[in-house]
């Protein structure tokens, strides 16, 4: 009976209890403030001051009552995590006591110090001035840590010129402009009848690895960087695929579902739950939301995620690639468009041909958006994690292309020759017993190997790296969508009239579509994209093939990028080019702390082990000899164990003098790690993997991918 009552308050009274949304607001406001708030999340409509007083109160009133002494204006700067900074609703009452207050102004705006934030090139760092401003469609929440209750106000982060110095503020930026030129698409059709705002929707599938926390003290790396930069690999690996929807660990369930309960608490619809590919590996997924409240849910996900598993006396790591040879993570992006009165304009489900070329009219978009802009969209995802991922076993290459699944490709390329057919919506699976009831078959098949496919209702967005902050790849994905549908809506607008007939409207629309169809088809494909073939396909259809992070990056500091993203309001050129340093720095540091990193770690953990074994190697080659027996095999084990340390050594001293001398100058710097850096560090775990293969187990001073994954 207890369950049942618990899973009833879970997911009733108990769903979004630490959100100001629902009942928390309602109870508190006068019917004029919660109309009048209610219009600002629904239209955006601007808030009056007396009402944000009234909010405000009713806020402070609210997060008291549930032991808050502090709030925090929570925003997105641009470092990969959110930032708060608390104060406390303490106030001078004015005879001498204090009281809890929190005013309008004080819920619109705060002044943190932007100095510590990165910024690129827009400020210098003794320009502190940033404000951050709240933006009322994201619920204020309460989050909970270390048994302390704060009061967390989703907001926009800006310098004092007005510059974004976040991920939030593009984001809605991208979506506006998404919006107006979908509304000229459906003006086009005819749809836009009670229509405001068409959104984008978002759901991330979240891929996370689980350590132990014991494990995971024990290794500097794993500490440092957040994924293991030596370790040979197990014997076995995913080859069985035992782990893959296998039945979930006790010990893993149980954080699970506190992760969940949390997450419920916090209004975030958690949904999937479910065992990865690879051994340790986990996925979250939640249900769908429109994409700025998912993009700040995402963020608080990934904090609980982190936050619970230390409970549990585990580690969550969010990294792309924690351990090499074995899947890494990545955060599947479920992107789809839906108007506010709920038509998602990405199902083909549709009784009328008009409904049909509409659906297609979204679809072309993405694939014109998709073609004109795999570069940026490459860039939108490129990150030092991700470079470990992306094209390595089991996740999408670095060429971006479509998988539109064999129904819509047959529906596009009857486009091609002018025509419309009908979407066939789904046959029926027969099971070959009549026990079972007939399922219904998508239209589709599924392609885990493309980076971005077409799944019967939305696009999937592979290559969206575990670590991502999801409202960048959005913001550009939103951005290279709305620039397509300006373009579109452009033709269309010119040749239709009125006066025409449904039918001569219709013949041109197929002929718009099949224009840009035809002129973007190269980026679809729908076979395997793992395979050498495709690679040299897609050289030879001049797809873009940016391997690592010194060949996207600098797609966002091209002019084309400043175009497009300045021409639809979503990034000032300096803007832009403040992401573009901020990303290049963020390489070059990271790939920095790991290769220091690295280095500690082999000349304090591995040389000396290696260093004990040669020695013990060397007595034993002695001992053998002194009583005249040839020493045969150990000497010779003795000989590679000298090779591999020299090998080890030679590679840290690369690694030092490449690190000791990177340009200065951004790009190079970044040119440099990726070309020098990093392969000097692939070379010294070659070499101190090949060691751990031949130290004795009680001289290894790690724990091994065996003791950590099995
Ligand atoms: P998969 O089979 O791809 O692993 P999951 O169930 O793990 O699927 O995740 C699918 C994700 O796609 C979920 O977060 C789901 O809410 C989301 N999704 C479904 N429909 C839409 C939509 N129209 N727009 C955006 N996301 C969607
Ligand atoms: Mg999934």
């Amino acid at each position: 009976m207890d369950r049942v009552r618990d899973v009833e308050r879970l997911f009733g009274d108990e769903y979004g209890i630490l959100t100001f949304t629902g009942e928390n607001i309602r109870r508190r406001l006068s019917p004029t403030a919660l109309r009048r708030f209610d219009q600002t999340v629904k239209y955006n409509e601007p808030l009056d001051e007396a009402i944000a007083d009234e909010i405000a109160a009713a806020m402070k009133d609210w997060a008291t009552e549930n032991g808050c002494t502090h709030y925090c204006h929570w925003f997105q700067p641009l470092t990969g995590a959110t930032a708060e900074k608390h104060d406390s609703f303490i106030n001078m009452d004015g005879e001498g006591g204090v009281i809890a207050e929190f005013s309008g102004e004080m819920l619109i705006r705060s002044e943190p110090d932007a100095s510590s934030f990165p910024t690129g090139s827009i400020r210098d760092t003794w320009e502190a001035r940033g404000y951050t401003a709240w933006d009322p469609t994201s619920p204020a929440f309460i989050s909970i840590n270390g048994g302390e209750r704060t009061l967390c106000i989703p907001t926009a982060f800006v310098s004092w010129t007005g510059e974004s110095l976040d991920q939030k503020t593009p984001l809605l930026r991208s979506i506006d402009a998404l919006s107006t030129q979908a509304m000229r698409i459906l003006r086009v059709f005819g749809t836009d009848k009670g229509v405001n705002r068409v959104q984008t929707t978002l759901g991330c599938e979240q891929e996370y690895f689980l350590v132990h926390d014991e494990d995971y003290e024990a290794r500097p790396d794993l500490k440092m960087c957040g994924r293991t930069l030596l370790g040979t690999a197990a014997p076995k690996g995913h080859q069985l695929d035992d782990h893959y929807f296998g039945s979930i660990p006790g010990k893993v369930l149980s954080y699970m579902a506190e992760v969940e309960r949390d997450l419920y608490r916090l209004g975030i619809p958690a949904k999937t739950r479910h065992n990865e590919v690879a051994p340790h590996q986990f996925e979250l997924a939640p249900l769908f939301e429109g994409t700025n409240l998912a993009c700040d849910h995402q963020m608080q996900t990934m904090s609980v995620l982190r936050r619970v598993a230390r409970k549990h006396n585990m580690v969550c790591l969010l990294h792309e690639k924690p351990f090499a040879g074995v899947n890494g993570s990545g955060k599947h992006n479920n992107w789809s468009l839906v108007t506010d009165t709920g038509h998602n304009l990405l199902s083909p489900k549709t009784t009328s041909q008009m409904g049909q070329l509409q659906f297609l009219t979204f679809v072309c978009a993405v694939v014109r958006g998709l073609d004109l802009h795999a570069d940026l969209l490459r860039a939108a995802v490129a990150s030092a994690g991700n470079d470990h991922r992306l094209g390595a076993n089991e996740a999408p290459p670095a060429i971006l292309s479509i998988y539109t699944g064999a129904e819509l490709e047959r529906v596009l390329e009857k486009l091609e020759s002018g025509e419309l057919t009908e979407f066939e919506h789904s046959g029926t699976l027969d099971l070959g017993t009549t026990a079972m009831p007939t399922l219904e078959r998508h239209p589709g098949d599924r392609n885990r190997t493309s980076p971005f496919a077409f799944i019967g209702n939305r696009f999937e967005f592979r290559a969206v790296g575990s670590t991502a902050v999801p409202a960048w790849p959005n913001a550009i994905l939103n951005t290279i969508v709305a620039e397509s549908l300006d373009h579109i809506a452009d033709q269309m607008e010119e040749q239709l009239t009125d006066d025409m007939s449904t039918e001569d409207r219709g013949k041109i629309i197929v002929d718009v579509l099949r224009d840009v169809y035809t002129s973007h088809k190269r980026v679809v494909f729908n076979g395997d994209n793992y395979s050498q073939d495709w690679h040299d396909e897609a050289e030879r259809r001049g797809l873009p093939n940016l391997r690592g992070c010194a060949d996207a990056l600098p797609v966002l500091g091209s002019e084309k990028a400043t175009e497009l993203f300045s021409k639809y309001g979503v990034m000032s050129g300096p803007e832009l080019e403040a992401r573009h340093m901020v990303l290049l720095e963020t390489y070059a540091t990271l790939v920095g702390i790991e290769a220091r990193t690295m280095l500690r770690m082999v000349r304090t953990m591995v040389a000396p082990a290696a260093i004990r074994h040669q020695a013990e190697l060397a007595e034993a080659v002695a001992a053998t000899e002194a009583v005249g027996i040839d020493a045969g095999s150990v000497r010779g084990r003795l000989a590679d164990l000298t090779g591999l340390i020299t090998e080890l050594e030679e590679a840290c001293l690369d690694i030092e003098s490449n690190l000791g001398s990177l340009p200065e100058e951004e790009e190079a710097c970044v040119q440099s790690v990726q070309r020098s850096v990093i392969p000097a560090m692939d070379r010294a775990r070659t070499a101190s993997d090949a060691i751990e293969r031949i130290v004795p187990d009680d001289l290894w001073p790690m724990p091994t991918y065996l003791d950590m994954l099995f």
